[in-house]
């Protein structure tokens, strides 16, 4: 069944830069945004994050708790995540239904799918014309373009980013024309495809903008079939042609901390996928930051450990001005117990405020945009926080997925 023609996303850029509430837009300034999915579901203002998710889920987060107790928008669906065996058996592609049915996604979020996880794993072999390279649960294979076409129609996420040809190491003269040269041919297979009007997301590669100018040419000339950029190296949002500049722009580039995030931000990103949220939550670091912060000369945490033995007594909230369902409900203390006695709770609860702290701190972010005051903020911020997340002490929840060192080997 085709989706309604009037499905796909609408983005309303509302002020463009500093002190400019044109309407229009300026590259290489923060700007705020309106993006509303058109059959009215969902919307929300930008800039703000999507939030990854493991084979379909936030980690930590069932359903109802995402939906009642966080304010996450988006959250990001990788296919190889659902691709277990050799062909023929992609459990969510058998699935008569949608992918939204399929992993349980409450309606008040919107799905993304891509092909990959971001950052995606190295893998051992190289993509193809008709392939990409992925890692399943259970190993490296070829997953063909088409069949992840075939996905997109029939999956109907609310958003899919078009394939991209992206290397292992930094390309040379001739692998640069060829990831140029595919990720066009894909992204013109994936429009033609596209009868269902799903909103597409194009890739815009790691590479110079002069290389990759004459693709950016055809985005000019499809522009009318795309619904956003996905960008792999964020600092190509200041360097993006005007003509592109209405399209929400989504960083796949991804901010380590919240400094990072403001410097994309000031670039002119709309949307940053965030794995530090659940790597934070994972460590038993409550977030504690705000924007832009008070600066009083010495620099602060941007979290705390709670596996330290001070936290055992401490009947203060994960952070002082918090209003998360878990700060409101419990404290330091608790959340430790939970922890030391390895009992999941521990991270349903951290990974709901962390996931406020960094709603909260987008919020004034787009508060401190139209006010015209970003630029200091982001200053003031700086001074008020130390630049790292606090080392890692603890241990990571027992019910973890296996997770994935840099050469793509298993660390189980
Ligand atoms: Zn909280």
């Amino acid at each position: 069944m085709a989706a309604p023609a009037n499905s796909r996303i609408v983005f309303d850029l509302q002020t463009a830069g500093e002190g400019t509430a044109t309407g229009g837009g300026n590259n290489g300034s923060a700007r705020i945004g309106r993006f509303a999915n058109a059959r009215g579901g969902v919307s929300f203002d930008t800039p703000s994050f999507v939030a990854q998710t493991s084979r379909g889920a936030v980690p930590h987060l069932s359903g109802d708790n995402l939906r009642d107790h966080t304010d996450v928008k988006v959250a990001y669906v990788a296919l190889e995540d659902f691709i277990e065996k050799p062909h023929g058996n992609v459990p969510v592609c058998n699935h008569p239904s949608t992918l939204r049915d399929f992993i349980s996604h409450p309606s008040n979020s919107l799905l993304m799918l891509a092909p990959r996880r971001s950052p995606p794993v190295t893998t051992a072999a190289s993509n193809t014309d008709a392939s990409l390279a992925i890692l399943t649960s259970v190993g490296f294979r070829a997953l063909k373009v088409d069949d992840y076409f075939n996905a997109v129609l029939k999956l109907r996420p609310d958003i899919a980013i078009s394939p991209s040809d992206l290397p292992h190491q930094t390309p040379g003269k001739n692998r640069g024309p060829k990831m140029v040269f595919r990720t066009e041919l894909w992204l013109g297979e994936l429009i033609n495809r596209n009868a269902s009007n799903i909103s597409i997301f194009a890739p815009v590669l790691p590479l110079d903008i002069e290389r990759q100018s004459y693709y950016l040419g055809y985005l000019k000339e499809h522009i009318s079939s795309l619904s956003g950029l996905a960008l792999y190296d964020a600092r190509l949002a200041v360097d993006l042609p005007s003509d592109l500049e209405g399209l929400p722009r989504l960083s796949l580039d991804q901010a380590q901390t919240p400094h990072q995030v403001l410097r994309q931000v000031s670039w002119g990103v709309d949307m940053l996928d965030l794995a530090f949220l659940t790597q934070m939550t994972d460590a038993g670091i409550s977030l504690t930051f705000q924007f832009p912060g008070e600066a009083s000369g010495k620099k602060e945490a941007l979290g705390v450990d709670l596996w330290k033995k001070e936290y055992g007594t401490s009947i203060e909230p994960l952070a002082a001005v918090c209003k998360c369902y878990t700060c409101r409900k419990h404290h330091r203390a608790y959340v430790q117990h939970l922890l030391t006695a390895k009992e999941m709770t521990a991270w349903v609860l951290l990974q709901i405020h962390n996931a406020k702290i960094i709603s909260n701190f987008f919020t004034a972010v787009r508060e401190s945009i139209a006010r015209c005051t970003f630029e200091e903020d982001c200053k003031i911020f700086a001074e008020t926080y130390a630049e790292e997340f606090p080392e890692k002490t603890g241990h990571g929840p027992r019910y973890h997925f296996p997770s994935v060192g840099p050469r793509g080997a298993l660390l189980i």
